[in-house]
């Protein structure tokens, strides 16, 4: 029903965070695989300025203490936007910030970020701004010169993270990382059977040759690579792509880690140990449960309901598969306020 011309299927993306909690003491019972405690639903999306047309995925737990240090998760879903011949550009016009960080990670199109301590860049496909803006910042974003005048598909994410209360005063700072600077691990799926995951070992890591998937490391580190991003508090962000739907994938997470994971693109399904799993929609955010240190994500066989406007093109590139983003943190000492 979702087949489109030349297109076998539409690339899936998931995206995760983990959070930990040394303080609950509760790991050492549970299974080795992460549960699933709750799943948020799907949001209705809003303007941000006039270039950003975001998902709040995070709906009524956004600035909570329920996702600290994560404060707001904002998903711009891929969009069309014609040639902007105009001289008024798309986005947002200066706003201040303080007392946080603003991530942002473009997927399609340009972002062009400026802020008051002189930081300017643009981001393109895979690369990230990491923003701090500490005790204070002016920032403004717009669709980036080159690409408005060109136009096209755009979508992007944008998580702003709180910093510990001892550091909310700091010097701003601004990171521009690359996607040249974001190293990459190869995975193959696990050889369990969809349904039979639980403790058939993690996904090995491959070369890229014999890649069924990747995970690419923003912050923290996955698999003893290290991510380039500088983080205030050990945020682990992790992108993975998942090539093989039918599959299940095992990814191995450090102990007592809350996870969230988000579907940025398409449905997963969340194996559970046993016969056990939950499906997750396009756009809805898992929030796991602490125990545990295995994610078993497994991209369905048979297509889940897509969006209307994936369907809109771009994106179904051969190989891009499903990607997953995980974030991840270690304490919750922040006494964030
Ligand atoms: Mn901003």
């Amino acid at each position: 029903m979702f087949a489109r011309r030349g297109v076998p299927s539409l690339p899936h993306t998931l995206l995760v965070a983990s959070l930990s909690a040394r303080s609950a003491g509760a790991s050492t019972m549970s299974s080795p695989t992460k549960k699933v405690k709750t799943v948020l639903p799907t949001t209705r999306p809003h303007w941000v300025g006039d270039g950003f047309h975001v998902y709040p995925v995070f709906s009524n737990l956004a600035f909570s203490k329920h996702l600290s240090p994560f404060l707001m998760f904002d998903y711009g879903a891929p969009r069309e936007f014609p040639p902007n011949t105009s001289s008024q550009r798309k986005g947002v016009g200066q706003h201040p910030h303080r007392g946080f960080e603003t991530v942002t990670i473009a997927f399609q199109g340009e972002v062009e970020h400026a802020d008051s301590i002189g930081n300017k860049g643009v981001i393109g496909p895979g690369d990230v701004q990491w923003m701090t803006a500490g005790r204070g910042i002016i920032h403004q974003e717009f669709h980036s010169e080159k690409w408005a005048k060109q136009g096209g598909m755009f979508e992007m994410c944008q998580l702003w993270v709180n910093l510990p209360a001892k550091h909310k005063m700091t010097k701003p700072r601004y990171q521009d990382i690359t996607k040249d600077k974001i190293p990459t691990v190869h995975i193959r799926a696990n050889p369990a059977a969809p349904g039979g995951a639980g403790d058939a070992g993690a996904s090995a890591t491959c070369t890229a040759d014999d890649s069924q998937g990747s995970v690419r490391i923003i912050a923290g580190e996955y698999g003893g690579v290290k991510g380039p991003a500088l983080t205030w508090t050990p945020v682990n962000m992790l992108i993975v792509q998942l090539n093989d739907k039918g599959k299940t994938y095992q990814l191995t997470l450090p102990e007592d880690h809350n996870v969230m994971v988000f579907a940025r693109r398409g449905g997963f399904h969340l194996q559970e140990g046993g016969k056990k799993q939950t499906a997750l929609a396009p756009q809805s955010i898992a929030l796991m449960e602490m125990g545990g240190t295995q994610l078993v994500p497994a991209p369905p066989t048979s297509h889940p309901t897509v969006p209307r406007y994936l369907e809109r093109g771009g994106g179904s590139k051969r190989g891009q598969g499903w990607p997953l983003t995980i974030m991840m943190r270690q304490t919750i000492d922040l006494g964030c306020d």
